[in-house]
């Protein structure tokens, strides 16, 4: 987001150090796409007018030179590193975001038994389900419905079925912020995950998974990239007809290079996954996400006059969504809050509300800002 209003004001913004770099408002709470770090902002600029080694512009590295192919590897050993890879995984760099996955998923993954099972617990789970249905047998396995429910199928409520060829999950719902607080027990069945806004937040097990998938433009930079991490021995029955630029064997065998691959996003990938790293890694993230997400919490749980819309057990620590008395009274939230610099706060329009989403970008200081704008939301409407 910050990166687009930089560019929005020309290149003399580009190059000089501005006010948006320090510690201050604005912050944009938009669920997509996130806000970068500030420091690899601050690098990003460097870069697109002088490409260290090159003398050129990050933004038109040609794919097959060794510089860019310099960017890919780092952006993976980073990722490999971070999340502790077990070998036999492939980490591919594809294009389409996450919704592209939906699709993907079934095509490379399907054709086993032809039938594949989907914890729907939202908005996300219900999209994924909706595509796969295209391509086999789905069984959606929904959470309890109503107020105050819970939306993610408790375990022991249900079981994967030993014909899915997988079970599907979205580990945390962007729209409706709610999520898994437990990697499902899925015994032999391969277990697949959208981790789109929860990807890098936190140290994950991968070897629980047969196959992680996320769009970049939450946590991992910006839009038009997603990454897959799939264990190997799963990509060998694509559907006929998978195109090949969805086909995982053909990316894995090309090394993601089947066509020209989104090559800046690569690049901001690799420079997001170097700063995670010079922070302390996917700990150090996962504390920075619990300190910033019990600040708002605690103004969520303080008197009652916000609402938060998730059961406690299962709510999110990445997108925070909560209702106020009226939509009157959320207008004006918004539009106050929007006035002081905290942006993009409305809720998912499937869902509405308020919804703060806090991704590795935002800094703490916007998590503070913002809690103390709701601090004095509430005296002055409380
Ligand atoms: C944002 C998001 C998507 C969609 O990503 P695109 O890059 O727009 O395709 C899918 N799943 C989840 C969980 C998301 O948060």
């Amino acid at each position: 987001m910050a990166m687009t209003r930089s560019l929005a004001q020309g290149p003399a913004a580009l190059a000089r150090p501005s006010a948006r770099a320090g510690a201050g408002p604005p912050f944009s709470f938009a669920a997509g796409a996130g806000p970068l770090p500030r420091a690899v902002l601050r690098k990003l600029r460097a870069d697109l007018a002088c490409h260290r080694g090159t003398g050129g512009s990050l933004l038109d590295l040609p794919f097959t030179s060794l510089a860019f192919r310099e960017e890919m590897e780092r952006a993976e050993d980073n990722l490999r590193e971070l999340l502790s890879i077990p070998p036999g995984y492939d980490v591919l760099f594809v294009h389409g975001g996450a919704t592209a996955q939906f699709a993907a998923v079934p095509m490379n993954l399907i054709g086993r038994s032809g039938q594949a099972d989907y914890l729907c617990a939202g908005y996300w789970s219900a999209k994924a389900a909706a595509q796969a249905s295209r391509f086999g047998q789905i069984r959606r396995i929904p959470g309890a419905r109503g107020p105050g429910a819970l939306r993610i199928p408790p375990p022991g409520e249900w079981a994967v079925d030993p014909l899915a060829a997988y079970c599907h999950i979205v580990s945390n719902e962007t729209a409706d912020g709610v999520q898994h607080q437990a990697v499902p027990e899925t015994g032999a069945v391969p277990l697949v995950a959208d981790m789109s806004s929860e990807f890098l937040t936190g140290p994950i097990e991968v070897a629980r998974y047969g196959l992680i998938y996320a769009s970049a433009q939450k946590n991992l930079g910006i839009a038009g990239l997603a990454v897959v991490i799939v264990r190997h021995a799963l990509c060998s029955t694509a559907l006929p007809g998978t195109p090949a630029v969805l086909d995982y064997r053909a990316l894995a065998e090309q090394g993601s290079l089947l066509n020209t691959p989104p090559t800046f996003a690569i690049s901001v990938a690799r420079r997001v996954t170097d700063w995670i790293r010079e922070q302390g890694g996917l700990a150090a993230m996962r504390n920075a996400t619990l300190r910033k997400s019990s600040r708002i919490y605690a103004m969520l749980d303080s008197t009652g006059f916000y609402r938060p819309t998730a059961a406690r057990e299962e709510r999110s620590r990445i997108n925070l969504c909560f209702s106020l008395l009226s939509p009157e009274l959320e207008e004006s939230f918004l539009r106050e809050a929007d006035r002081q610099g905290l942006r993009d706060l409305k809720g998912h329009p499937a869902c509405g509300g308020i919804r703060v989403s806090l991704y590795i970008g935002m800094p703490e200081a916007g998590a503070i800002t913002l809690a103390e704008f709701m601090r004095e939301f509430e005296r002055r409407f409380g």
